[in-house]
């Protein structure tokens, strides 16, 4: 099987691209190959396992490097780039639709600075666990197509064994994309990366457009995260996409109790990218964006300020419209449920209940049996009351199950499954990946994958 490959990216944007390969892999071995994605890209499984097993580790090929710039932890740098990563190319996949094909931990880039260019087994197996459970969900996100030992040694605080992610997306322009181009001062440049954009994601919209999609496309994202209980960790520009998709997937982490200060990053000393703190950054995030297009907007640049500013202050009200809706669904009533709300992310928090619990063993409630959820409580007269309000709003019990996933990666269990697989036991990972890839489908057998993790666990979770 030839894979042909395109190079809009590198064509459209020649000095952000840095063309490279990735670094030799004398024995690759495939961990782990998603094998309905690659059946969607017009890639054969049973190819991809022997002959096409080196594309899943660059095989010789000249993909890019991608320059971009990004905002970390508030501070800007303008030169951060693909340190460890290659675009290969771009994919037209079975619908018709231009992916791109993308290596993580393929070795050092001109990007790297200080870094090894390098990637661990655990990493690149959490990246793949919980992008594909994020894809169940129905969440936006680049998606994950082979993790592929090298055989490499990473050294971190102790030697690694090291692996390349092969991933998809719809296309890998960030936030920080634009902030370079911006910073290069070079207007055509900034206009070509915007062009090349609109052509991927939204043809023929004008340049307010694309900002205007992005911030839609941006609240909406971030509802859908929080739905869920989903904490991405490290929301700097540079990891916020311009198509809407969930990218990065490094210190992430699903929320247990609900708590909106609840972060578990271990770099993230001030809670910045805290659960609750989520909407705001990516409103900030979009500011920036903002900022890097206004040279497009117009030539009058009080005017574009204007326009950007106009746009950037439509994402509070649709984020609250998407997450309040949002929220609605998961209690399976419509309506003005903001009251009701209110009061239950109160109980929620005092009684640290377990988010994802709560709203999946609430739906017996709406069939009669409210046991299950009032034993999250401590206390019960507040629950009792709540759920009679709900009650009276007549809730839809089979719709609620369709919303609230039984199987999310909880930490724990992602935890467990990628420290076998690092020891060379996949079956962890497999059977992880069995439960939160149907994670709305509740199976006998699967009680485990369910359960919260156990109390001393939680208290002090760290993400990198
Ligand atoms: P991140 O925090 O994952 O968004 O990465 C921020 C920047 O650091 C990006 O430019 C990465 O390419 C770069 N980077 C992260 N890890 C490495 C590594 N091991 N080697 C080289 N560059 C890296
Ligand atoms: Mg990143
Ligand atoms: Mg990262």
């Amino acid at each position: 099987m030839s894979i042909s490959l395109s190079s809009d990216f590198a064509t459209a944007v020649p000095e952000m691209a840095v063309s490279w390969e990735a670094a030799p892999v004398a024995e690759p071995e495939l961990l782990v190959l998603n094998e309905p994605l690659a059946r969607e890209l017009g890639l054969d499984p049973a190819w991809l396992r022997a002959d096409g097993l080196p594309l899943l580790v660059g095989g010789g090929r000249t993909g890019v490097a991608q320059a971009y710039a990004g905002h970390q932890f508030g501070g800007y740098s303008p030169r951060l780039g693909d340190g460890r990563a290659l675009l290969l190319g771009e994919l037209t996949d079975a619908g018709g639709r231009l992916r791109d094909l993308h290596l993580k931990g393929s070795g050092r880039t001109p990007f790297a600075r200080g870094g090894d260019g390098l990637a661990a087994i655990g990493p690149m197996l959490r990246e793949y666990v919980v992008s594909e459970a994020m894809h169940a969900l129905g969440i936006p996100t680049t998606r994950s197509l082979a993790v592929v030992a090298t055989g490499a040694v990473v050294q971190r605080d102790e030697p690694l064994a090291g692996a390349v992610l092969a991933r998809v997306a719809a296309s890998h322009l960030r936030v920080g994309s634009f902030q370079y181009a911006r910073n290069t001062g070079d207007a055509d440049l900034l206009r070509r990366l915007a062009d090349h954009a609109i052509a991927r994601h939204h043809p023929g919209s004008t340049y307010p457009e694309l900002f205007e999609h992005v911030v839609a496309a941006q609240a909406d994202l971030v509802a859908r995260w929080m739905l869920v209980g989903f904490i991405h960790g490290v929301m700097n520009t540079d990891n916020m996409t311009i198509s809407g998709e969930t990218i990065d997937y490094g210190p992430c982490a699903f929320m247990e109790a609900y708590d909106p200060a609840t972060r578990y990053s271990s770099i993230d000393h001030r809670g910045r990218y805290a659960f609750g703190n989520q909407p705001i950054i990516a409103e900030w995030n979009l500011a920036r964006l903002a900022e890097a297009l206004l040279p497009l907007f117009d030539d009058d640049q009080d005017k574009a300020v204007a326009m950007a500013m106009e746009t950037l202050g439509t994402f509070p009200e649709r984020f609250e419209r998407a997450w309040i809706d949002g929220l609605g669904r998961k209690l399976g009533v419509s309506g003005d449920v903001k009251p009701l709300l209110k009061d239950l992310l109160a109980l929620l928090q005092e009684n640290h209940v377990d988010f994802t619990s709560f709203f999946r063993l609430l739906s017996q409630a709406a069939r009669g049996d409210a046991e299950p959820a009032r034993s999250l409580f401590l206390d019960l007269a507040g629950i009792d009351a709540w759920i009679a309000r709900w009650c009276e709003l007549g809730p839809d019990a089979d719709a609620m199950d369709r919303v609230n996933p039984v199987y999310v990666p909880r930490n724990h269990l992602v935890e467990e499954a990628l420290a076998a697989g690092a020891d060379g036991d996949l079956g962890p990972v497999h059977r992880l990946l069995d439960a939160i890839t149907r994670p709305f489908e509740e199976r006998p057998g699967l009680e485990y994958f369910a359960a919260p993790a156990p109390q001393d666990f939680s208290a002090t979770y760290r993400t990198f």
